[in-house]
C-alpha cells in the first residue's frame, strides 16, 4: 500500500476528535514528502539529530512532536522546531526545556509521559513521582512549558484485554492530573497513546492522539538509519 492511501484509510477511520501522529523516524525525507503531499502535517521523531535536519528541509507548516527518549543535552537542537514534546519524564527535563524554550522566545507544549506497561524498561513518571514533579516550587515558576496533557505506551502482547486496561489507566491518570492539578487550563486536554498494532483499542479508551509509523511507511529499515 502507497503512503498516501495507508494515510487516507487510518484518518477515514479516526474520530473527528482523534489526530494522527505520523512516526517518520528512521524513514528517509522522501517518504516523509510523500506523506506531506498526502495532505498529513502533523510528523513523530524519536531522535534529535533527525529530526533537526528533517525540519529545515521539509515545509514550515509541519507540526513536529518529539515521541523518543530524550537527553537534556539534546533539548537545544530540538527548541526551536518541536511543536510538542510528547516524553517528558523528569523535572530536570522540564527545567532545561523551558530554559532553551526562553532562549528561543517561545512556549512550549509538551505531554507527561506516564510509565504503565508491565515491561520494566518503557520510560515514563509514575502517578507519585509526577505529584512530586507539579507540586514542585521549581515546576510552579516554569514560564515557558505549557503541559498539554499525557502520553503513555501499552505492554508489548497481543493480550487485548492487558492492553485496554492499560490503556484504562493512562486515561484515568489523566483524568486525575486534569481535576487536581490542570482543571483550569484549556490547553491540558490531550491523550497520546496507540501505535499501529493497538491504535483503535487507544481510541475506544480515550486517545485524542494515535502515532502511527510501520502502519503508514511500512517496516523500519534500522540498518537503513537516517542520517
Ligand atoms: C516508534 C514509535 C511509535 C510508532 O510505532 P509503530 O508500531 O511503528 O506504529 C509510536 N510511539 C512511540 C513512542 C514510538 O517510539
Amino acid at each position: 500500500m502507497s503512503i498516501a492511501s495507508a494515510i487516507q484509510d487510518i484518518k477515514s477511520s479516526l474520530p473527528a476528535h482523534v489526530q494522527l501522529v505520523a512516526v517518520s523516524k528512521f524513514n528517509p525525507i522522501e517518504a516523509l514528502q510523500e506523506a506531506y503531499d498526502a495532505g498529513q502535517r502533523l510528523f513523530g521523531e524519536s531522535q534529535a539529530q533527525e529530526m533537526v535536519p528533517k525540519a529545515q528541509q521539509l515545509p514550515d507548516d509541519i507540526k513536529w512532536h518529539f515521541i523518543g527518549h530524550l537527553q537534556t543535552n539534546k533539548v537545544k537542537y530540538i527548541a526551536p522546531y518541536v511543536a510538542c514534546i510528547e516524553s517528558v519524564d523528569s523535572l530536570k527535563l522540564l527545567v532545561e526545556i523551558n530554559k532553551q524554550a526562553l532562549k528561543n522566545n517561545r512556549i512550549i507544549p509538551c505531554l507527561l509521559q506516564f510509565h504503565v506497561a508491565q515491561e520494566e524498561t518503557k520510560s515514563g513518571l509514575t502517578k507519585e513521582e509526577c505529584e512530586d514533579i507539579l507540586s514542585s516550587e521549581e515546576f510552579v515558576n516554569l514560564r515557558n512549558i505549557r503541559i498539554d496533557g499525557v502520553m503513555g505506551m501499552a505492554s508489548n502482547t497481543d493480550d487485548e484485554a492487558r492492553i485496554r486496561a492499560d490503556f484504562a489507566e493512562i486515561t484515568r491518570l489523566f483524568v486525575y492530573f486534569k481535576l487536581h492539578y490542570f482543571a483550569a487550563s484549556e490547553h491540558f486536554k490531550h491523550i497520546s497513546m496507540g501505535m499501529t498494532h493497538d491504535y483503535p483499542i487507544a481510541i475506544k479508551e480515550g486517545a485524542t492522539l494515535v502515532r502511527v509509523g510501520s502502519g503508514i511507511f511500512g517496516e523500519r529499515m534500522y540498518q537503513n538509519r537516517y542520517k
